[in-house]
């Protein structure tokens, strides 16, 4: 299956298999704002606890806080987003259609990388086992050609990026020949400016009101409460604030489902160090956050890292943990070294010291800090997109969602083969053993096979099937997930089993 219809599949299933709804459905949907369902919160919850368990019962010296979207406006002018929170837009005037001038300048990049891996492919097959990849991409005169191209372009894009210079992003765009996919054509506007804040206001017009802004991440909610944990807790550097909450933007090229949304979800964590020590502690997010994300079980090949080129001018390091969507790798969570940057700039704009005295070193100074941001939806995309799999088993087919176990929205189905001759019932107390350590779900209708496939496809990984002989020796049928394998298991054993394998302990242990 192409990655393209792999994805309308993907976005077909959140809708029918109640994980995620357009917003506002029946007045037509609000562009790139969505609902989670039933199926959909359950999940989203669950990665939840596994991010915010991971951080803050697993690192001692890690806390968490949840702060209001809404902040004093002054701390936007301070971050630096009233000013510089842009980005940089591109109209095709054919297609009527909105860009991001970068974007589209980064995916005609990717696509020169593509070429060169079709390179390396064809090679690979025409040279067979001695083929010496380090060797060829390094002769290559066609591979060669790609990457002095790509090197060009880059610098040029970085530097126009840095110096702000939408002139030279506009004709990097006309000289490299890049069109429109809507129009085919290359009939652009000039490149423009745009702020992604949403603003709104505080009180009533009367009163003289004020204009605020609907954060556009999580982070400055940490940063102005630096002195209230450290204080309260008594934090010693180093230390870390982590908070989940909403944070929206007004994204101009809103495409990609729950990639890329208006409303979205994001985990922040902001790691106070001693300055100087920054790039060590940066080393060290960096590598756990990873393993973080390897703990789900996904192939590693699914993961690369992305170094930042440009930086922002407040950090000193920066890398994107990119995962592959199926519309190719994309970021999922950035990790950066923003300096003393924020909390300088917030000393700066609200007159008061924020500072930490050092014990060790008896020195007082404005912490640097180093920070792990990730996406709660794109996580969610992630794990829905690399989970999803359809099947051929003979005359049937399934779709099934292999979900790992202590993220999956129901951990066990109890379904009674009939509804009658007691099976419901004995069904019902098996619910009550489970129901108040997990999620699980009651089913009676339909046949069982069909019953199945409705878990396969939410992901449930354990169906427990209640039958005449459980009335007679207190046995039932547990059928897995991804095998379909089934067995006889004694009643009194199945909380152990279906909780060992769908605790959230058997992530957070592998951390
Ligand atoms: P992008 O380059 O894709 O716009 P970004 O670099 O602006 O992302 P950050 O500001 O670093 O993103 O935000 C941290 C994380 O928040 C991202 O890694 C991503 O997972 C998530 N995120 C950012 N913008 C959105 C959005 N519009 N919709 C969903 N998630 C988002």
């Amino acid at each position: 299956m192409n990655q393209e219809d792999l994805f309308k599949k993907i976005v077909a299933h959140c809708k029918e298999y109640g994980f995620i709804f357009p917003s506002s459905e029946i007045y037509d949907g609000l562009s790139a704002v969505y609902d989670y369902g039933q199926n959909g919160v359950q999940l989203k919850n669950n990665i939840k606890e596994y991010w915010w368990k991971a951080m803050t019962q697993l690192n001692e010296e890690v806390v968490g806080i949840d702060s209001a979207i809404f902040m004093h406006p002054t701390v936007w002018k301070a971050s630096g987003h009233v000013d510089e929170f842009n980005d940089p837009l591109i109209d095709n005037k054919d297609s009527k259609k909105r860009y991001r001038a970068d974007v589209l300048i980064e995916e005609h990049i990717e696509k020169i990388r593509e070429k060169i891996a079709k390179e390396v492919e064809k090679a690979k097959k025409r040279f067979g086992d001695s083929f010496n990849e380090e060797m060829f991409v390094s002769t290559n005169p066609r591979v060669l050609e790609y990457k002095e191209k790509i090197d060009k372009i880059t610098q040029r894009f970085t530097k126009a990026l840095e110096t702000n210079d939408l002139e030279d992003l506009r004709n990097i765009i006309i000289e490299e020949g890049i069109i429109c996919p809507i129009s085919g054509s290359k009939n652009w506007t000039e490149v423009r400016q745009f702020n992604l804040m949403f603003d709104t206001k505080l009180g009533s017009v009367a009163e003289g009101a004020n204009t605020i802004y609907l954060r556009p991440e999580t982070a400055q909610g940490i940063f102005v409460n630096y002195l209230n944990v450290q204080k309260t807790g008594r934090m010693k550097i180093p230390f870390g604030i982590a908070q989940i909450g909403k944070a929206f933007r007004n994204e101009i090229v809103a495409r990609q489902f729950i990639f890329r949304m208006r409303e979205f979800e994001q985990m922040e964590m902001q790691y106070f160090v001693r300055p100087g020590e920054e790039l060590q502690w940066f080393e060290y997010w960096k590598e756990k956050r990873l393993k973080w994300h390897l703990a789900l079980g996904f192939p590693e090949t699914k993961y690369r890292w992305h170094k930042h080129e440009k930086l922002a001018h407040y950090a000193n390091a920066a890398y994107d943990i990119e995962f592959e969507f199926p519309f190719g790798f994309k970021e999922l969570e950035g990790i950066h070294s923003r300096t003393d940057f924020d909390l300088s700039q917030h000393e700066k704009f609200s007159g008061k010291k924020i500072r930490y005295f050092d014990n060790e070193t008896e020195e007082s100074y404005v912490p640097y800090v180093v920070e792990t941001s990730i996406g709660l939806d794109r996580t969610f995309l992630a794990v829905l997109s690399a989970s999803y799999k359809e099947e051929n088993l003979g005359e049937e087919s399934r779709v099934v969602l292999s979900i790992p176990p202590a993220l999956a929205p129901i951990k066990a189905a109890v379904l009674p083969l009939v509804k009658k001759d007691g099976l419901p019932e004995l069904a019902r107390e098996i619910m009550d053993i489970l129901k108040y350590e997990m999620n699980c779900m009651y089913e009676e209708k339909d046949s069982i096979g069909k019953r199945y496939r409705r878990q396969d496809a939410i992901g449930t990984p354990y169906c427990i099937t209640v039958d005449h002989q459980s009335l007679e020796d207190s046995t039932v049928t547990l059928r897995y997930r991804d095998t379909m394998q089934q067995e006889r298991i004694s009643i009194d054993k199945l909380f152990d089993i279906v909780k060992s394998k769908t605790d959230m302990n058997t992530l957070l242990k592998k951390l």
